[in-house]
């Protein structure tokens, strides 16, 4: 019997990869045009941008496993660069954060720590990574808390934790999660290549969304896309099938459910209560400067600024930036021209050798990016398996210990694949 997936991002891709590879077949739905969901590319111009920056990092690893195992040359797709990032601040000192080389892990990230900052931020730095092994996750708190029980200086808190948390779980600090960002932090600073920098190369799109695509149809599954689902069929207390907005009727006996929070949410709820966490959004900013206008590192952060973390996008094309801003904030209500120029002036504070204008420019503002990880989020993030037959969830809100994140969807979509293959070969 086919399993059907509703949703087309990285979670339902990847529960798609792993089902088509045990030999099941699958067809999935997809709404939009085109697959990907949240990690997305879009066209500027004729130029294939992303609908929002995307970093990974070497702990990625269910993410590099799946795509892997689905014929991608990792080397090709992504950037891989040692932890090296400059967080520029305009009432502070920059601020140094590299792994470091020629000693032992975590020696290297502390030796840099210390000769490029000072004594002081090693010793915070350090009772924070300490304090994160030993968080008590059914003890949350908000990181701002956190960080003034963990004695953290203002410099520290505004040029390197708040930055780290709104890029990590696009939550302010006074609502975020203490546990999830614990969590975070002793994930990413496990291991030196756990700190690698990802930079796709390549449009988003030609990435994990391609090669999927490619995967699932060659194993004998089908992808409908511009197929919104419209209704779960559900009879006696397990799932029968779904119809589209066309009023195709599609027979299942298990359906994978993997689109975001609210969407869910929407669709089941006849037959679920999803818990209601609300999101944050993220505005990426593309400026396209003369071709010889360069950033000095592929990443760069900024606190005490609109504009959070650039990226230098010149293998896309030369002269290209893109600024995340995540979470919510001033920049909302302003105007694209308006946060055009105020980027641009950010930028141009920094680095007065970029002209005071780039020469054209793009914004993307993704409302409901994110599920918010506030406080106790974890407690109320729904399993993969429902109370209904063959009801399951994917997406990265399902319960997993990460934020929402490209890893945490492929994590949970993934896992749902492996729950619902158990489920079937059990009760044959
Ligand atoms: C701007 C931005 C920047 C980000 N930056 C990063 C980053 O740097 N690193 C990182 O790890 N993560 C980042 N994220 C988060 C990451 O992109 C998401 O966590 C991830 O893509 C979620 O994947 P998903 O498959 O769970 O959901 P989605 O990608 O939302 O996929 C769900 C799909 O379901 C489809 N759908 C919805 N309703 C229906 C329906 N009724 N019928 C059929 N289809 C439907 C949607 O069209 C969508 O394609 C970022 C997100 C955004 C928006």
């Amino acid at each position: 019997m086919t399993t059907l997936i509703v949703g087309g991002g990285w979670s339902g891709l990847a529960a798609g990869v792993r089902l088509s590879q045990q030999g099941h077949k699958v067809h999935l739905f997809e709404s939009a045009r085109q697959l990907g969901g949240r990690a997305r590319s879009v066209d500027w111009q004729g130029l294939a941008v992303d609908n929002g920056q995307h970093l990974m990092i070497g702990a990625y690893r269910q993410t590099l496993s799946l795509l892997n195992d689905i014929g991608a040359d990792n080397a090709r797709l992504f950037h891989r660069l040692p932890l090296n990032i400059d967080i520029h601040d305009p009432d502070y000192p920059s601020l140094r954060i590299a792994a470091g080389f020629g000693l032992p892990w975590p020696l290297s990230l502390a030796w840099r720590l210390w000769r490029d900052n000072d004594g002081s931020c090693l010793a915070q730095i350090s009772r924070i990574n300490l304090l994160a092994r030993r968080f008590q996750a059914a003890q949350d708190i908000s990181v701002a808390s956190w960080l003034t029980q963990a004695d953290q200086s203002h410099r520290l808190v505004r040029q390197l934790w708040e930055p780290l948390c709104l890029a990590t779980l696009n939550t302010p600090i006074k609502e975020a999660s203490a546990a999830v960002f614990a969590r975070v932090l002793s994930t990413t600073f496990r291991a030196r290549s756990d700190t690698d920098l990802l930079i796709p190369r390549l449009p988003l799109g030609e990435t994990l969304p391609r090669l999927a695509e490619h995967y699932i149809r060659q194993h004998g599954g089908q992808i409908h896309l511009q197929s919104r689902v419209e209704n779960i069929e559900i009879e006696a207390g397990r799932v029968t099938g779904l119809v589209t907005q066309t009023g195709a009727r599609f027979d299942a006996d298990n359906i994978i459910v993997a689109t975001p929070l609210a969407a869910s949410r929407a669709l089941l709820s006849n037959h679920l209560s999803l818990p209601d966490c609300g999101s944050f959004p993220i505005a990426t900013v593309y400026l396209q400067y003369p071709s010889s206008c360069r950033l000095p590192a592929p990443v760069t952060g900024m606190s005490g600024s609109l504009s959070q973390w650039l990226f230098d996008r010149h293998e896309l094309r030369p002269g290209l930036l893109a600024v995340v801003i995540s979470g919510p904030g001033e920049h909302e209500k302003m105007t694209k021209d308006a946060l055009l120029a105020q980027v641009a002036r950010e930028i141009r504070q920094q680095w007065p050798q970029f002209p005071a204008m780039p020469e054209d420019g793009l914004v993307i503002r993704e409302k409901r990016a994110t599920f918010a990880c506030n406080v106790d989020i974890q407690r109320q993030r729904p399993n993969n398996r429902t109370e209904i037959t063959g009801l399951w969830l994917a997406g990265d809100f399902v319960a997993n210990p990460y934020p929402a994140t490209l890893e945490g969807a492929v994590l949970n979509g993934e896992q749902t694949a492996m729950k619902l293959m158990d489920h079937v070969n059990a009760s044959r």
